[in-house]
């Protein structure tokens, strides 16, 4: 088989070796963290050295951070009205949250579906704080209290949205504050006390650890709110189930290699993120970078090449060996263009030849040059087929 250039790391990144390891090993050995003899007290060790790392990844009291299977779940999670914070029992109405959130906050989870409110993003897909404010103050004016949710950064496009700035403007309205960080987490820095969130998501699967664990991460570890199965008292008794040590295990290990090296990997995926549109752009001047001008990942690209459907895009550079993702969403064998592009206002035309391509621990050079290899080799056909049409 020719060697894969994987382009793909938003949608799941490739295990860390490290990971791969305390994978393995955890596997290998048995063992309930609930159970007090010497093997159950091996799996409870795993979790919580796990515990400690993911929340240094965020800059979190150890004790806040609650385990789950992936980061859906922990968007799951922290989507429900009945809130507990600084010993007071909340009740929110109303969620408020925006038009580009994945789907994992998209569906509102446990809110009535007339309770959900999607604030429109400006056209670069940034919260606008304007509505932010005016849906704060109407709801307030009626004596109905927010749960706000934004996303840290965007999955498609990589734009980081301004989630301190709306968790300030939030919380003076009494509202409390989630924000769905699995993209952004082990990509840029972050501090959960500098977000100024209540509560934030996270994935293991998205920062080089194994599929099967997520967590939700509370600033304050006293804080709670209603948790989705009844059961045991696993995770402060907000996630009933023996855990996932293996998953929880890896994730740890990913999170501590992800810290360690943050600042470094920012600059050095940066560059060949930054290295490839710019290569690309220079040799094909048709191609449209969507929102290269705002503060974005440094790991992600969004291009559209206008006339192409990214569907075909996407399956002319894997059987070039490149595997990148179509900006457009995809579901049960339909695609249209994609909410994020479409709540930003990109014509249709561009939203639907948009495809991502997202960078991360195990990218290089040579990653780069191969992909440019391949859109030399596919690009011009698809443009020529494009005019002809
Ligand atoms: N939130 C964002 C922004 C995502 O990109 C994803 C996955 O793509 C999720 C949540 C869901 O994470 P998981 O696949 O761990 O459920």
């Amino acid at each position: 088989m020719t060697e894969r250039t994987y382009l793909d790391h938003n949608a799941t990144a490739p295990i860390r070796p490290a990971a791969a390891d305390a994978l393995a090993k955890a596997l290998a050995d048995t063992g309930n963290g609930s159970s007090v003899h010497g093997e159950g007290r091996a799996a409870r060790g795993r979790i919580d050295a796990a515990r400690k790392s993911v929340a240094a990844l965020v800059g979190a009291d150890p004790r806040g951070v609650v385990f789950t299977s992936c980061g859906t779940e922990a968007d799951t999670l922290a989507l429900v009205p009945e809130v507990t914070r600084g010993g007071e029992a909340l009740s929110c109405d109303v969620l408020l949250t925006t038009a580009v959130e994945h789907a994992g906050v998209l569906r509102g989870h446990r809110f009535a579906p007339e309770a959900v409110e999607f604030l429109p993003v400006d056209a670069r897909g940034r919260l606008r704080l304007d509505a932010l404010d005016e849906a704060l103050a109407r709801h307030a004016e009626a004596g109905r209290r927010a749960l706000v949710s934004v996303m840290l950064a965007n999955n498609e496009t990589g734009v980081i949205q301004p989630v301190a700035e709306a968790a300030r403007r939030a919380h003076a309205t009494g509202a409390v504050v989630h924000s769905d960080a699995v993209q952004a987490a082990g990509r840029i820095p972050i501090e959960i006390g500098v977000l100024g969130v209540d509560m934030l998501s996270l994935s293991a699967h998205k920062i080089g650890g194994a599929p099967g664990a997520g967590a939700l991460v509370f600033a304050d570890p006293d804080m709670r709110v209603k948790p989705v199965f009844a059961g045991g008292a696993q995770e402060r008794g907000l996630r009933a189930g023996s855990e996932n040590v293996p998953s929880i295990a890896a994730f740890g290990v990913a999170a501590a290699a992800a810290k360690a090296d943050l600042e470094s990997e920012v600059s050095r995926i940066g560059a060949l993120r930054d290295g490839l549109e710019s290569a690309l752009r220079c040799e094909f001047p048709e191609l449209v970078l969507l929102v290269g001008d705002v503060e974005r990942l440094p790991n992600t690209s969004c291009l559209a090449l206008p006339g192409v459907p990214a569907e075909t895009l996407v399956i002319a550079l894997d059987l070039a060996g490149v595997a990148v993702s179509a900006g457009a969403a995809c579901s049960s064998g339909k695609v249209g263009p994609s909410h994020v592009l479409s709540a930003m206002g990109v014509p249709e035309k561009i939203a639907r030849s948009a495809v991502r391509m997202s960078f991360g621990w195990s990218s290089t050079q040579e990653d780069v040059n191969r992909a440019l290899g391949a859109f030399r080799r596919v690009l011009p056909g698809l443009l020529r087929r494009a005019r002809a049409a």
